[in-house]
């Protein structure tokens, strides 16, 4: 069982994604060999690097978990971890390198803003950092909740409220990733099929109603 609480059991654990988006990062300077700020290569919608950098999250949502199966890929966006306009950055291409570059759906990256992340959570909020599992769980009931080790964390907690991450639509996208893979392992031309695919139809025309 994956301990990553963007992952239902179905979902392929992600890789090595510091290594993937440093592919992506080759392929832009390929192309543009003085570029340095990656967004703005990056972040444009059907461009080839935007592809392989949502395929760096094996196209999953950093924060929430959410999958292009369920919000269409146009609605993910290349977020700043630390926000562009950070006083840590002097230039927008400074906030550009691509550590701070992070897979995000709409609804996460619009929450978060201009949250101030401070130097002390980097390793434990970070996306891509493994520390990010230990400070959010999955609970029996699919809501994504602040684990025990992190409960007082006011870092932690100032995260998680200003992202919404404890919000029912969360808690529906897993439950129709869940079904989804189930759904992956049963015969296309069974009963059971047609039935799980009318149930998972219903179910994302009402998340599509949550926005
Ligand atoms: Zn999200």
């Amino acid at each position: 069982m994956d301990d990553d609480y963007r992952n239902t059991e179905y979902c392929e654990p992600l890789g090595d994604v510091r290594n993937r988006k440093n592919t992506v990062v080759a392929m832009v300077r390929e192309d543009h060999p003085r570029a340095r700020d990656m967004h703005e290569y990056i972040s444009k919608n059907d461009s080839k690097y935007k592809n392989e950098f949502i395929e760096a999250y094996n196209g999953k949502c950093a924060y929430c978990g959410v999958s292009i199966a369920i919000v269409p890929k146009q609605f993910f966006e290349v977020d700043h971890f630390i926000y562009r306009k950070s006083p840590k950055f002097k230039t927008k291409a400074d906030a550009g390198f691509i550590d701070n570059l992070v897979l995000a759906c709409h609804r996460c990256n619009h929450e978060k803003g201009t949250l101030e992340i401070s130097d002390s959570a980097y390793e434990y909020l970070h996306p891509d950092k493994p520390g990010i599992k230990d400070t959010f769980i999955r609970d029996d009931d699919f809501y994504i909740r602040i684990s025990d080790a992190k409960k007082i964390d006011l870092n932690a907690k100032s995260f998680y409220e200003k992202l919404g991450l404890g919000a029912e639509v969360h808690r529906l996208d897993y439950l129709l990733m869940s079904m989804r893979g189930l759904r992956s392992q049963i015969e296309v031309t069974s009963t059971a099929y047609k039935y799980m695919t009318e149930a998972i139809d219903i179910l994302q025309t009402k998340r599509n109603l949550v926005g």
